[in-house]
């Protein structure tokens, strides 16, 4: 049933990217970034937001593909710092924050960025990113940088008044730090134990910008990793590359990461040491995760200033003490971005050039297309059964228009690993035909074997859905 030759494959590539760290790749051209971007508009991954007004600035909604996206990338992680650990457990706690939690823990005082405003056109920005002079009008005419808070305040109730201010979160990990004795007594969890969430933080950022990469509100994937103090540097060393090889796993190439030791001033105002997990965005490195260690200092304040000591009792020892906190904070939208860059392909299929997007088949926004040959009424009723077998387990998309061919670019373009096509031998043999998105190969199969199959190739990728 195939209407395409066997593609000109690159042979390094591998098919199905499961494989861990697939070695050096050259750099990322820009075009790479205008690509990804184009794609995100053309297919619906991303919208500006309020778009029918004009749009708020640097602000975004993600659509019907970028919301699939951005969820398989939550249980991507979900899965390997949650569902396959015994010594963590997750918490969502809420985004209004009472002032007292960001007053205890710093953020009211020192999360700041440096702000300088240029005098000739009144732009804004943060210190640290522009040289000497206004990136809009060339000026060198800047004010001093001053502390701009990053946080967002707002007014809880029906009276604006001092007493009702509240704090959206800049970060999740407030919520495992005053929670840590709920946490301790209802789980019965011991140091080593960590408490993990995922959820959206607020910071109104100077000088937001590169497409989603730095935006107002975006979700945070974080976890507390609370260990006993002398164990922190073990523990550190042990986050760091664990969290490296999750983005290598889902497909980010090992050359195309680097962690970064933060030199000692620009470490933050609760930590000892930190690494950035930093990405080969095609404008130079960026960070997509920050691993720091940071004491005590959270459970420390907090006890300070409730008067609620945030202590693990070691039975063994007859010991109170405050463990250590080692903290992975990545984010969702960045890694989504990192997902993308590094996925982005184009080879020659049949002589034609295509655009194909290699994501790893569970970051992939759809995970199985089903396509019946055509849309004529006698396949309807037997592809609609077997895209309903299917749901049962994996994301599936349904196409039912245009040739079979275009249909197959549209999925290669987004990503999808695999197409089954019904076709009218269909309805007599049972068999339908499975497309990869990689190799473009085909194989006929049972329908009685269809689920085995695809799940077979998923755990060959190093996971199943
Ligand atoms: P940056 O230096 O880029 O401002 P940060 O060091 O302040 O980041 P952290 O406080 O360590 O960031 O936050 C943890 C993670 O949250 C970051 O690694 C990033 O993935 C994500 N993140 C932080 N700020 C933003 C933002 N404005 N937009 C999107 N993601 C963000």
């Amino acid at each position: 049933m195939s209407n395409e030759d066997s593609p000109r494959e690159d042979s390094s590539r591998r098919l199905l990217r499961g494989d861990p760290g697939e070695g050096e790749r050259p750099e990322p051209d820009p075009s790479l970034f205008e690509e990804v971007v184009n794609l995100c508009k053309r297919r619906g991954f991303v919208f500006p937001s309020s778009e029918i007004y004009g749009g708020l600035r640097s602000t975004y909604d993600w659509g019907p593909l970028g919301a699939l996206l951005l969820q398989n990338v939550r249980q991507a992680w979900w899965r390997a710092m949650v569902q396959q650990r015994s010594d963590v457990v997750p918490i969502e706690a809420a985004v209004l924050t009472s002032p007292k939690v960001w007053e205890a823990s710093g953020h009211l005082a020192t999360f700041t960025d440096p702000l300088v405003d240029c005098r000739r056109c009144k732009e804004r920005w943060r210190a640290d990113q522009i040289g000497d002079s206004c990136p809009n009008c060339g000026s060198d005419d800047l004010t001093e940088a001053r502390p701009f808070n990053l946080m967002f305040k707002t007014f809880v109730g029906p009276v604006e008044e001092d007493a009702a201010i509240a704090y959206l979160r800049p970060e999740t990990a407030q919520g495992m730090f005053v929670n840590f004795l709920n946490v301790l007594q209802s789980t019965r969890k011991r140091p080593p134990f960590g408490i993990a969430q995922i959820g959206r933080s607020f910071r109104n950022e100077i000088t937001p910008g590169n497409f989603v990469f730095r935006t107002r509100e975006f979700d945070q994937m974080e976890l507390e990793f609370f260990v006993p103090p002398e164990e922190a540097d073990r523990w550190f060393e042990y986050w760091c590359a664990n969290r490296r090889a999750w983005y290598e796993r889902y497909g980010i190439p090992s050359s195309w990461l680097r962690l970064r030791p933060h030199e000692e001033e620009e470490l933050s105002h609760y930590s000892v040491r930190t690494s950035d997990i930093e990405f080969r965005f095609p404008w130079g490195w960026g960070e997509l995760e920050g691993i720091a260690n940071r004491t005590d200092y959270d459970l420390r304040a907090h006890s300070e200033a409730s008067g609620v000591r945030l202590e693990y009792f070691d039975q063994t020892t007859g010991e109170h003490y405050m463990p250590y906190a080692i903290e992975p904070a990545g984010g969702v939208t960045r890694a989504a971005m990192a997902f993308l860059l590094s996925a982005i392909d184009r080879d020659e299929v049949a002589g034609e050039q295509r655009s194909v997007l290699r994501l790893h088949p569970l970051i992939a926004p759809y995970q199985v297309a089903v396509l019946p040959l055509s849309k004529k009424e006698t396949l309807t009723p037997l592809a609609r059964q077997v895209l309903a077998e299917l749901q049962g387990s994996f994301v599936c998309d349904y196409d039912e228009t245009q040739a079979i061919g275009r249909r197959y670019r549209r999925q290669d373009e987004i990503g999808t690993p695999f197409c089954v096509t019904v076709d009218f031998d269909s309805i007599d043999d049972k068999q339908v035909t499975v497309r990869e998105r990689d190799t473009t190969e085909q194989v006929r199969l049972p329908l009685s074997k269809l689920a085995e199959h695809l799940l077979g190739r998923f755990s060959e990728a190093g996971d199943t859905p």
